[in-house]
């Protein structure tokens, strides 16, 4: 086996690099940044555990959770503290008591206290679906749940739950490729026991850190791939440094970083991947003083629909939904921004909780083109870019390809890491 070169560090990049060195194969993964991990990043201010990307992962995708336990983290795993999550609707919050991951089963009387939804709505979306039969063509986001839901529970529920997660248009989200388990239920798998959602005791990044430890010196940092080259069967990796020789690659960047790369090599690809759209997201965290509020927040969160006129599309009761995340008694509180600022989010917190004591803490993340777009066709997309690189040993993996979830990163690093293991 010769070497595989592995661009990109982030969860995606460190699977397949992590795979491969368990398989016995020579790997190098080459990392532009001075910390690896990509969107997966954990800080500590102030006593606070504070999480710049994802925050927790989706059990019924098993392999994130399969990973940490094969990594020895199972111990690390943390549960939800809290349940539930509200709706904001005309202004108010309206909470949604029951845990709701899975739109195919809503739980009967899931929204039996839902006053913002009629009754009517509220028999459809307890029916079983019928939507059994395989869609021969993609539909939107916002078009499939609209015809399975009637339009106020697409608008208010389905569509904040379901496409707000991906800062994108949900006229314009591809269901084929996001939702495969509703449009295609067939192939659904069925859920594990246990919370749907996890996260780890020391936050996301010790997952990193456990994968960075066993990769050891395979992982270089600051090293940012400039260019791939083909030299008769194999192909080289240009860095500022250094030039690489290897057999195969595993191109686990975000698909603007991988149509720079691929140019030279595998100019049709290239074209392709520079076409994917991506939306820009930017996060406010602020950690409040013991009895901050004088209606203070309950539950996990609440998910702003794109009716409402707010700049948050949503916000993560930290300390409430994981135990450990803030020190006792305060609060820490994670808002997204639909537009705006820190100073924008503590309006719509102090409407929604009436605000006693600024915030100790305030941090303002910016993730510049953060979120791949699965638009309409994008498995199309997708089916173009392999035919483009068929013949050549480079294999993709990450968030702009085959799922943007942490779990799904990780599947797909696995996966890319089994191309060139056998
Ligand atoms: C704010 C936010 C919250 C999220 N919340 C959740 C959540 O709760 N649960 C969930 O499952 N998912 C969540 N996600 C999505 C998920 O975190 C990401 O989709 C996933 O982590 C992407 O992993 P990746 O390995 O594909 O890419 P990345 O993490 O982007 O890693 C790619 C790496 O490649 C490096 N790179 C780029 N170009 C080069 C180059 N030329 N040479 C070398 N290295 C290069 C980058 O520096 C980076 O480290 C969230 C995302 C964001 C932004």
């Amino acid at each position: 086996m010769g070497r595989t070169i592995v661009i990109g560090g982030g969860i995606a990049g460190l699977t397949a690099g992590y795979r491969l060195l368990r398989a016995g194969a020579d790997v190098i993964v080459l990392e532009a940044g001075d910390r690896a991990g990509g969107k997966l990043a954990t800080v500590r201010e102030q006593g606070a555990l504070i999480e710049l990307g994802p925050d927790s992962v989706f059990t019924h995708k098993p392999w994130a959770k399969e990973l940490i336990e094969e990594i020895g983290q199972g111990s690390e795993v943390l549960e939800p503290a809290a349940q539930g999550f509200s709706l904001l609707v005309d202004g108010r919050l309206r909470p949604v008591p029951r845990p709701l991951a899975r739109l195919d089963t809503v739980a009967p009387g899931a929204f039996d206290g839902a006053d913002f939804l009629g009754e009517q709505d509220k028999e459809r979306a307890a029916r079983p679906a019928d939507w059994a039969e395989p869609h021969e063509r993609d539909a939107s986001v916002a078009a499939f749940f609209r015809a399975r839901f009637g339009e106020r529970f697409s608008k208010f529920v389905a569509e904040p739950l379901l496409a707000g997660l991906y800062s994108g248009d949900p006229e314009s989200l591809g269901m084929a490729a996001l939702y495969p388990r509703y449009w295609r239920p067939h192939e659904a798998t069925s859920p594990a026991g246990g919370p749907a959602f996890i996260s780890l005791r020391r936050g996301m990044g010790s997952l990193v850190q456990a994968l960075v430890n066993r990769l050891g010196d395979v992982v270089r940092l600051s090293s940012a791939a400039k260019a791939v080259e083909r030299s008769g069967a194999s192909l080289s990796v240009r860095t500022s440094a250094e030039t690489f020789e290897a057999e195969s690659l595993v191109l686990a960047v975000p698909s603007f970083a991988a149509a720079r790369l691929l140019q030279g090599v595998a100019p049709v690809a290239s074209e392709l991947l520079e076409r994917q759209q991506h939306a820009s997201t930017s996060v406010v965290t602020m950690l409040f003083p013991a009895g901050a509020f004088r209606k203070p927040p309950e539950g996990n969160g609440f998910l702003v629909p794109r009716s409402e006129n707010c700049a948050l599309s949503g916000c993560t009761f930290s300390s409430l939904k994981w135990p450990g995340r803030a020190p006792e008694g305060k609060t820490l509180l994670r808002s997204f921004l639909r537009h705006g600022g820190p100073e924008g989010a503590l309006i719509e917190l102090d409407r929604l909780f009436s605000v006693t004591s600024a915030p100790e803490l305030t941090r303002f993340d910016t993730w510049d083109r953060a979120l791949p777009q699965y638009n309409l066709g994008h498995l199309d997309w997708l089916a173009g870019v392999r035919l483009a690189l068929s013949g050549l040993p480079i294999a993709l993996a990450g968030a702009s390809y085959g799922g943007i979830g942490v779990p799904d990163c990780v599947r797909q690093g696995i996966e890319a890491a089994a191309q060139f293991t056998g």
